[in-house]
């Protein structure tokens, strides 16, 4: 699950992480009020900064540095009137409703700060470096060695030695080094905590020196947290940030019916039980020369209910041109998965090519189901295994 910038800075002050003070608005004329009320608080220069999930935000133009009242109207103005298109978004955007008003910092360097999971050390890492920015993803691209990574003890969390030593590594000197390396500590123990599969902070900064903070002052002026969904049930704080409007209308239909649906952009709609079927299943589709329209796994014990759900949601996608279904029987037996086929095709009412191919418990009463349907859905066609019918569907969807 992921949440806004707005909602992931609200956690790193919960685990004491410093932030510059930011005001969230729905409106252009609240972001102005939110400037003045900065600028009166000492702000002399402000971001505002679009709430999207996607990352990207700055140089797609959703964060934006203003230094009056009059121009964090016009610019809050602005980012609300259109989707925000960024290199995570794809062409059509995302709609901003939401924008962060927070006091600008003068930035003497930017890092990059991490919390992920790593697979190879079955542990949590700590990726930092001393290139961050909006320009991250190339410094993992082009120069991988500018990137460290510290491999954290899941019972122990990050230790002050090892946050001591990146803190070095990254360059930090004098005071910024024990905040800097107190910042890692806290970043790991949310993660931790707060069952997160993503924890950044990018960038991290170092403001100039100034009279009151000779070394500079280290402070976290970008945060993106995603998390574990399947730890959500114990953390419903974390879980009533969801925010809906986020998220594909489909893919949360799919969700109420215990599907799992993903929306792509090909024309053959396919709909599957289990995860990895599902994605042989877009595979051999890709094979016979056409693009799967959607990821659907029905799961192990799908209703008639959920299958006719599902053949709405898939035909509800003006892109799909064909159907393929295919239905693994081992606990779920063929011949019910048959009837419910057969009724939510009958209901839903299928005007484009369905081939259907099912295999294992009962399915020789279940291709007798379909066979006699025919009749009743007349688009509907048997796949005698999973090339046939991969082949059936991609050759009426290219007629
Ligand atoms: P992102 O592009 O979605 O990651 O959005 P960020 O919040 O990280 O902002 C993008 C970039 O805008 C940062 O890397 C900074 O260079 C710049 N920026 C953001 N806030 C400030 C600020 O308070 N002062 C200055 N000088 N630059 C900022
Ligand atoms: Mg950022």
């Amino acid at each position: 699950m992921k949440i806004h910038e707005y909602q992931a800075r609200d956690l790193l002050v919960k685990f004491g992480i410093p932030v510059p003070p930011a005001i969230t608005v729905d409106t252009a004329e609240e972001a102005k009020a939110a400037f003045e009320k900065l600028a009166a608080e000492g702000a002399t220069l402000a971001v505002v900064k679009a709430q999207v999930h996607a990352g990207g935000r700055g140089k797609g133009g959703g964060v934006k540095l203003v230094k009056t009242a009059d121009d964090a109207l016009e610019v809050a103005k602005t980012i609300l009137s259109k989707p925000l298109v960024t290199h995570q978004t794809g062409p059509e955007g995302v709609p901003v409703n939401k924008l962060l008003v927070a006091a600008g910092v003068d930035i003497e360097k930017e890092y990059y700060l991490g919390m992920a999971v790593d697979r190879a050390s079955n542990a949590p890492v700590l990726i930092a470096s001393s290139e961050g920015g909006v320009d991250i993803e190339d410094v993992a691209k082009n120069t991988p060695d500018a990137i460290l990574r510290e491999p954290i003890d899941p019972a122990m969390g990050l230790q002050p030695y090892q946050a001591t030593k990146v803190a070095y590594k990254l360059g930090f000197v004098g005071k910024q080094v024990r905040q800097a390396a107190s910042i890692m500590i806290k970043i790991a123990k949310l993660f931790i905590d707060m069952d997160a599969s993503l924890a950044e902070i990018n960038p991290l900064i170092v403001t100039p020196a100034s009279e009151a903070h000779p070394d500079g002052q280290v402070l976290a002026i970008d945060a993106k947290i995603t998390f574990d969904d399947n730890a959500m049930f114990r953390h419903k704080d974390v879980a009533a940030m969801h925010d809906a409007t986020e998220e594909d209308a489909s893919e949360l239909r799919a969700q109420e019916y215990g599907l799992s649906y993903i929306k792509l952009d090909g024309t053959i709609g396919c709909l599957v039980n289990g995860a990895g079927l599902a994605m042989a299943t877009m595979d051999i589709v890709k094979l016979h020369g056409q693009s799967p329209a959607n990821f659907l796994d029905v799961g192990g014990s799908a209703t008639e209910e959920a299958i006719t759900e599902a053949f709405r949601i898939i035909l509800d996608d003006e892109n799909v041109k064909g159907v393929l279904v295919n239905i693994f029987g081992g606990i779920m037996q063929c011949d019910k998965v048959a009837r419910a086929i057969v009724s939510a095709a009958k209901e839903v009412g299928f005007k484009v090519p369905l081939v259907v191919r099912l295999e294992g418990t009962n399915v020789e009463p279940a291709r007798e189901i379909i066979n006699a349907a025919k009749a009743d859905v007349p688009t509907m066609s048997v796949g005698t295994d999973l090339t046939d019918a991969a082949q059936k569907i991609a050759a009426a969807v290219a007629a």
